[in-house]
């Protein structure tokens, strides 16, 4: 082992096919490392587009036996695997905290959050319907049934790795499909011990399968192109489910994509300061700012603006910035020196057109991949970060005169996937609502995920929606028994 080699044992670090843990057929492996460090933290088995088709080969022979299997016996290995995860909780956030760099609350934070859809999905499992129904002219009689589509392949990021996970696996075993999971090259390990834990529970061999791999596009391809898939579920970013999207209209393959966002955050004269403000803090700065959620826009009345962003630089000048397993660290690292880049790039473009940096504004001098948390305000139109998935600790700062000018700024994205609005007018909140081109409003909220409502977005943050009863539609067909 190189000398930059550290611990992390007792994980998986191979390819999970058929039942059984092994090794990429080309024998290779890649490195997986600690943000905060540089460290390598572990080797994990490199699939080959081989190991691609053959975990598809045992996801397509599972699949028949899978979709007859009891929705009760379904929802019993959800439900063992949902104990299994919060048994496991310290190993999984530890495992997260390491590959990914956030805080250990944090990270306790997403499994909680990741192991309620596997939950919910059991309690889902056992109530998929069909439907009885009559033609309106009284000559026929039809059954409706909710079939699984069949085999999924499911590609998920590397900012949420047990949740993006979990909100694809819950409802695809829940409606009977069988699973080929490719987790981010960044951060696999936690996937795999998440895999793991289903193996423990007892899932039959090949209803789920992982292939991690370095070439993503490589691996993908031929198995986007077998007949035998039914289903692709991609989380990640707008121009990879772009692409994928076209790949997919080949054999017309139903697909779920949760993409970007570029999410608006209003706050408007009449809201609760304190309330705004820590629910902004939660909105911009969960995840180090690495979500599609994270709030990317603020856009602030005028008269409430100096009290807002005075009180918001107050806490973020608080955050205490180190490795996320060190006691009292409340910000993480970046995920990698790209993402540091970018934030650097998008923060000094805003000044140069006319921003005024309140706070931050540069790399910390230390190892890793660290940037401090920042506060632009005044930023002006035509700036980068306005249009930009920021992915990182910065809160840009607009400020507007009235309600029209506020939903203009708005829905001036090519992105709709959440918004957040503070205000204590009740009726703008509905005309808010109504107004916002998004698929999740927070109304004076900084959080809305949460497994029992239909994440998802609108224009390019996506298709389809997780969660909810919504999110196991999206693994259902509909097939009707017409009778005279
Ligand atoms: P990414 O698009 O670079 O990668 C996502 C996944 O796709 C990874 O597993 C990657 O290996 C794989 N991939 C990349 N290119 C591919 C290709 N050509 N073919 C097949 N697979 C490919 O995104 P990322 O940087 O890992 O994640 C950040 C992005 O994800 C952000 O844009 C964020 O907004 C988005 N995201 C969206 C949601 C949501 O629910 N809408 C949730 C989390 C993250």
């Amino acid at each position: 082992m190189a000398d930059d080699h550290v611990r992390v044992t007792g994980v998986p670090t191979g390819l999970f096919i058929g039942g059984q843990w092994r090794a990429a057929s080309g024998g290779a492996t890649f490195a997986v490392r600690d943000p905060s460090t540089g460290e390598v933290l572990a080797e994990v088995a490199d699939a080959t587009p081989e190991d691609g088709t053959a975990a598809l080969d045992a996801a397509a022979a599972a699949q028949e036996s899978w979709a007859a299997t009891p929705p009760r016996t379904r929802s019993d290995i959800l439900r063992r695997a949902f104990d299994l995860a919060l048994e496991h909780e310290d190993d999984l956030a530890a495992l997260m905290t390491l590959e990914m760099g956030k805080p250990l609350a944090e990270s306790r934070g997403e499994v909680t959050y990741g192991a309620e859809f596997l939950r919910w999905f059991s309690e889902e499992a056992v109530r998929i319907h069909g439907d009885y129904r009559t033609n309106p002219e009284g000559t026929g009689r039809g059954i409706v049934l909710r079939r699984p589509v069949g085999p999924v392949y499911a590609i998920t990021p590397w900012n949420f790795p047990l949740a993006m996970a979990t909100r694809k696996i819950g409802p695809a075993l829940a409606a009977g499909c069988t699973v080929v999971l490719k987790p981010a090259e960044l951060t696999p390990l936690t996937t795999l011990f998440l895999v793991e834990l289903f193996r423990r529970a007892g899932l039959p061999d090949g209803v789920l399968n992982v292939v991690p791999a370095l070439d993503a596009k490589g691996l993908s391809a031929p198995i986007l192109a077998d007949r035998r898939l039914r289903k692709l579920t991609f989380t990640g970013s707008t121009p990879v489910g772009s692409a994928l999207l076209k790949q997919a209209a080949d054999t017309v393959l139903k697909t779920s994509m949760e993409l970007g966002g570029n999410a608006p955050l209003l706050v408007f004269d009449d809201a609760d300061l304190d309330q705004a403000v820590e629910a902004a803090m939660q909105a911009k700065f969960r995840n180090v700012g690495e979500a599609c959620t994270a709030a990317n826009r603020f856009f602030v009345q005028e008269g409430i603006a100096d009290a807002f962003t005075a009180a918001l630089t107050a806490k973020v000048d608080a955050f205490r910035i180190g490795r996320g397993t060190e006691d009292g660290t409340t910000m993480g690292p970046l995920i990698d020196d790209r993402a540091v880049d970018k934030a650097a790039a998008l923060v000094d473009d805003a000044v140069q057109r006319g921003a005024r940096l309140v706070t931050g504004g540069e790399r910390v001098d230390r190892p890793g991949t660290f940037y401090a948390p920042t506060v632009l305000d005044d930023v002006q139109p035509g700036s980068d970060i306005l249009t930009t998935e920021i992915f990182g600790p910065v809160v840009s700062i607009t400020r507007f005169a009235t309600e029209e000018e506020g939903i203009r700024l708005a829905n001036d994205t090519e992105y709709g996937l959440v918004a957040y609005a503070f205000t204590g007018d009740f009726r703008r909140g509905q005309r808010l609502a109504e107004r916002l081109e998004t698929g999740m409003l927070g109304l004076n909220t900084g959080v809305v995920s949460n497994a029992a409502f239909p994440f998802g977005g609108v224009k390019s943050s996506g298709l389809g929606r997780e969660g909810s009863h919504e999110g196991i539609e999206e693994y259902l067909e509909s097939v009707y028994v017409l009778t005279p």
